[in-house]
């Protein structure tokens, strides 16, 4: 197949990095099977990172929306989780839209650092420090996730969901995975004493699945 660039920006064709079914182990949707789209690309530069390999989208072939839309379709579960890398640097917009046409919920994992475009039944927030979350993305939130990866990220955490103008968002908090044995005994007695807050564990990683 012959890629273009005007295909690229209608978002017809992502830098797609992997893409497989699995129960969503974080955050409000825990437990729940989806499938997951990991699109290539970001440049946030997290140094805890636990997918570096995304960060360079020249590395991921180019592939067509449609071919996605039909793998996640092939299973029983009708939810997409679209994930990354940072999947806004891209134009989510047709493929959220063919997702909807045939009624499978679209979830969405981002940095908010980018413009979120698209139609979504769950937008999951995850600021980071190196880019700040965009103003009007915080009002499209459903659920911030917070990483904890030192004592600091409590205060990072209050000062984005300062920002959240919707008081029904999620609020979690996540032990970044290698400082996990060291922050959850933090972050429980956290959770105790700011109750807007709760825990949101990597789940999929104690189980062993993707
Ligand atoms: S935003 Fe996500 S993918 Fe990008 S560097 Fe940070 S943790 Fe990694």
């Amino acid at each position: 197949m012959i890629f273009n660039q005007s295909v690229i920006g209608e978002g017809k064709q992502l830098p797609l990095m992997e893409e497989f079914y699995t129960i969503q182990g974080e955050g409000f949707h825990t437990g729940k099977p989806a499938y997951f789209v990991r699109i290539g690309g970001c440049d946030v530069g997290c140094h805890w990172c636990d997918v570096k390999e995304s960060w360079d989208a020249s590395k991921h072939p180019l592939s067509a929306a449609d071919s996605i839309i039909s793998n996640a379709m092939k299973h029983p579960a009708k939810a997409v989780v679209i994930t990354g890398g940072e999947p806004c640097m891209y134009n989510l917009k047709y493929i959220t839209q063919q997702f909807k046409e045939n009624n499978i919920q679209t979830f969405l994992e981002t940095s908010g650092a980018y413009e979120i475009t698209g139609e979504w039944d769950w937008i999951c927030i995850s600021p980071k420090k190196n880019m700040p979350v965009l103003k009007q993305n915080f009002q499209k939130a459903s659920e911030l996730k917070v990483i904890i990866h030192n004592k600091d990220d409590f205060r990072f955490a209050e000062e984005n969901a300062k920002l959240l103008p919707n008081s029904m968002a999620k609020t979690f908090l996540q032990p970044e995975w290698s400082k996990s044995k060291e922050m959850l005994p933090l972050i429980v007695d956290y959770v105790m004493q700011h109750p807007r807050w709760m825990i949101s564990l990597q789940s999929h990683k104690y189980i062993g699945i993707p």
